[in-house]
């Protein structure tokens, strides 16, 4: 043990199981022209504004990033109605994750995580030596807000909801959110998590920001360009809370934390309006397809509010052998073993002719098992 003073906490973490890109996919199978609807990215690329914004920044690299992401913050305070002065920008929402987790955990300290939810809430509390108080979703797979309130102990520092939930595609309805957030101690913090918020169609969605413009001093809104925009490549995200919560963040992150390209993607995605609106139709038509014709092959799986879903194998296959079948005829999904869902892949809604494949190969997988 040449490095034997790595704690234990960090030797024990099981790394997050990333997607492969399709071009090594394609590879090594020997196959071209797969499709990869595996880790909720926006199937139409990236904003067209965005890209252009990008174009004109690439002669300013030479510079430092606005370590203040001012015009961005003023952007989206705007948005949100909420004073620039409560907004945290981050390296993607994940790395805002990492920095209320510093923030806020030391050794011993417990962290409020739903199961199955984002596996990088207890993979980054493992990370700071904190413990992950697991609550288990219900059988409907909605989240169990009395379990997490009972769970609320000496050591509870932060409580993480995905909303909706990764990867389950549920949300919280307003009701629980509401008795969730009245019943939590003001000194332990709710993360409510909404990468997803903008695909929602339900109207029993809590907003997390208007809760926090109401009243909630121990709530912190994230959001991502990740997802809608197109924007995963360039990681930008931010958090939405109260000034002095994002004032604490402000001093654990690293000045530059947000590149240039990213800030100047982000102002100009925002304004491309065009682009979300597409972006949200084909996922509300996708959706439609894709549901219609996994009942027609009497598959069952569980709707959504966000842009994937779970769909179950069993008892055709395991999840495992519905990865690999699928990918070996160039269809990367994602395998939920890891999640503790044996019997699920997730998929994320793609193109057209994207999901159109994706029926046409399981299909044909399908028929061998039967
Ligand atoms: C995709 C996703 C994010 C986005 O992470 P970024 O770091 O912003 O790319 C955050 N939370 C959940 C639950 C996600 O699925």
């Amino acid at each position: 043990m040449t490095f034997k003073f790595i704690p234990p906490y960090i030797r024990d973490i099981t790394p997050y199981p990333p997607g492969k890109p399709i071009e090594e996919v394609e590879r090594e199978l020997g196959i071209k022209n797969s499709v990869k609807i595996a880790s909720n990215e926006n199937p139409l690329g990236t904003s067209p504004r965005a890209i252009q914004a990008i174009r004109k920044a690439l002669k300013s690299l030479n510079r430092y990033p606005d370590g203040s992401a001012f015009y961005l913050k003023n952007k989206l305070a705007a948005l949100h109605k909420v004073s620039p002065g409560s907004l945290v920008i981050g390296n993607g929402s994940n790395e805002l994750i990492e920095l209320i987790i510093r923030t806020f955990i030391q050794p011993g300290d417990e962290a409020i995580i739903s199961d199955p939810s984002f596996l990088i809430y207890s993979i980054t509390v493992k990370a700071s030596g904190g413990k992950s108080v697991i609550i288990r979703l219900k059988h409907d797979y909605s989240y169990d807000v009395r379990g997490i309130i009972k769970a609320i102990g000496k050591r509870t520092r932060l409580i993480f909801i995905s909303n909706p939930n990764n990867p389950t595609g549920t949300i919280l309805s307003k009701k629980d959110y509401a008795w969730l957030l009245q019943r939590v101690p003001e000194h332990v913090v709710v993360i409510d998590d909404a990468a997803y918020r903008e695909f929602v169609q339900s109207r029993d969605y809590p907003d997390g920001i208007d809760y926090l413009r109401d009243k909630a001093g121990n709530l912190i809104v994230l959001r991502t360009f990740s997802k809608l925009y197109g924007l995963a490549g360039l990681r930008v995200g931010y958090g939405v809370t109260t000034e002095e919560l994002a004032g604490y963040l402000d001093r654990v992150r690293q000045p530059f934390n947000v590149n240039t390209l990213a800030q100047t993607a982000a102002i100009a995605a925002l304004e491309d309006k065009a682009f979300v609106k597409r972006t949200l139709a084909n996922n509300r038509e996708g959706l439609d397809y894709l549901y219609r014709a996994l009942e027609r092959m009497n598959i069952s799986f569980l709707p959504t509010q966000a842009n994937f879903f779970l769909v179950r194998v069993s008892p055709f296959m395991s999840a495992k052998q519905a990865f690999e079948s699928l990918l070996r005829k160039g269809v990367i999904v994602r395998d939920m073993t890891s999640y503790g869902l044996g019997d699920y892949i997730r998929i994320n809604v793609g193109t057209p002719s994207e999901n159109r494949k994706f029926i046409k190969e399981f299909g044909e997988i399908l028929k061998t098992r039967l």
